[in-house]
């Protein structure tokens, strides 16, 4: 079958890219050897952010009303429900405009030729968008029985009570503050003196403290040695410790999903990190790109859409104004934490002329009014006064960070910051407090 665009994944990549492709007038074949929506949908940030909800939920009961305890039929239910609604919504998207959905593995027979189960479907332009799987440590005892990924945490149908996370990443984060408020007695081990290495520092070691109010326990700077059925032995500080365990989730990081592609068949080039793309998502190979964390350039799904973007807007022909370099993120921990942009570390390691203001949580009403009177805000501003940073810990950080992201995106001042008025009361009001001390 001869089509104009074949993508292989339907992911938040993938599934975007399609939508917008048909939109646009082209016929679209999209693969998908697993469920459709990806990672993302299935699981990862849907999933990861319905538990997180639910442990909200849990912490809100357990403080203010009654005891409270996780229920993992509930929980489980819940996740079903979630996703499934969305990978129906998904897939009717892609039956209304007219999306060819084919399921079964994609792999490449030349550069312009994909084979997926027994059949061949030919095009001129191939958008490749097939995510990334959690990568192992190397470490040399380890007991497959005892450790986990993300994945298999979200089908778990009892309470660990002791649970190790091997890596104070974004994933590693956010499972310790979910499972801490479940009720497990979580450590986590990470190989660098702080967590979340690209947050801000400030912010990073902050979070890291109110985790530790609530009970986590950190191990920084330790290798992990070995896991075996009992528990984690690592060395620290020259010393080799163990602690118990019943569950280990490994969250070391992700690599790209290039298995079973047949890359070679059209001799596309990638490393370690991903397929090897330039701005417009181009693979070395005409026609040929590369969306999302198979890239892994920013392994966001939200990067993944816009990168999606990019590549069609490429294929049609279309300049776009699409800002890929202002990439917001958020670590849905309890308190969440999110940024968009420079890092004062990152300001002053590239000796920048630059202002960073701060402000606080505990003097906002709303944050009184909702009891979480516990973070900050930072702003950085370059010499001109243009915002080129927001780094955020508290409720809602991510929803504060976005106003930031699309102020920066429209390059604005803190001047014009200042002059914005911002809904009393919401905890807006802390930005706009922060630009009148510039
Ligand atoms: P994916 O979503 O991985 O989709 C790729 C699809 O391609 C998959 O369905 C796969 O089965 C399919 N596929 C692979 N190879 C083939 C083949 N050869 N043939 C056919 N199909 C194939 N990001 C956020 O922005 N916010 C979050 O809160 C967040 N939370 C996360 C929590 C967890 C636990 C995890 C693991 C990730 C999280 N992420 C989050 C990251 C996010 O899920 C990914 O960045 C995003 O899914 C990448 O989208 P993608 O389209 O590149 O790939």
């Amino acid at each position: 079958m001869k089509t104009d665009l074949i993508i292989i994944g339907s992911g938040p990549g993938g599934y975007r890219a399609a939508e917008y492709a048909a939109k646009n007038g082209l016929q679209v074949v999209i693969a998908e050897d697993k469920k459709v929506g990806g990672t993302c949908l299935n699981e990862g940030c849907i999933p990861t952010k319905t538990l997180c909800h639910e442990a909200e939920v849990l912490e809100v009961l357990k403080t203010h009303w009654a005891e409270a305890a996780v229920d993992f039929s509930h929980l489980n239910s819940r996740l079903e429900e979630v996703t499934g609604q969305l990978r129906t919504g998904v897939e009717q998207l892609l039956t209304m405009q007219g999306i060819t959905l084919v399921h079964g593995h994609a792999s490449f027979k030349d550069a312009h030729t994909i084979v997926i189960g027994e059949e061949e479907y030919e095009a001129d332009h191939i958008i490749i968008a097939t995510g990334s799987h959690a990568k192992m440590p190397p470490i040399k005892e380890l007991d497959a029985t005892m450790v986990s990924t993300s994945t298999e945490m979200l089908h778990l149908d009892h309470l660990p009570k002791r649970l190790v996370i091997v890596g104070a990443g974004v994933i590693g984060m956010e499972f310790a503050s979910i499972f801490n408020t479940f009720g497990s007695e979580v450590t986590v081990i990470e190989f660098l003196k702080e967590c979340l290495p690209s947050m801000d520092s400030d912010i990073a070691k902050r979070l890291r403290k109110s985790l530790e109010k609530r009970g986590v326990n950190f191990m920084m700077q330790s290798a992990v040695e070995a896991i075996t059925a009992t528990g984690v032995t690592y060395a620290r500080k020259g010393k080799q410790e163990t602690i118990e365990a019943d569950t280990v989730l490994i969250a070391t990081g992700r690599e790209p999903n290039l298995q079973g592609l047949n890359l070679e068949a059209a001799d596309i080039l990638a490393d370690r990190k991903g397929i090897t793309v330039n701005d417009n998502m181009q693979t070395n190979v005409q026609g040929i790109y590369a969306i999302g964390d198979v890239n892994g350039r920013m392994m966001l799904a939200h990067a993944a859409t816009m990168q999606g973007f990019r590549a069609v807007n490429h294929i049609l022909g279309k300049e776009d104004h699409i800002r890929l370099d202002i990439m917001p993120a958020a670590v849905f921990t309890h308190p969440e934490a999110a940024s968009v942009g420079m890092t004062e570390d990152q300001a002053k390691e590239q000796g920048l002329d630059f202002v960073c203001k701060k402000g606080f949580y505990r003097s906002n009403g709303k944050a009184l009014a909702m009891d979480e009177t516990e973070g900050i805000i930072k702003l950085l501003t370059d010499s001109q006064g243009h915002i080129i940073g927001c780094h955020v810990l508290g409720a809602h950080a991510a929803d504060l960070v976005q106003e930031i992201a699309a102020l920066m995106n429209l390059d604005t001042t803190i001047g014009q910051l200042r002059e914005m008025v911002h809904i009393h009361p919401t905890l807006g009001e802390i930005l706009q407090n922060i630009a009148e001390q510039f």
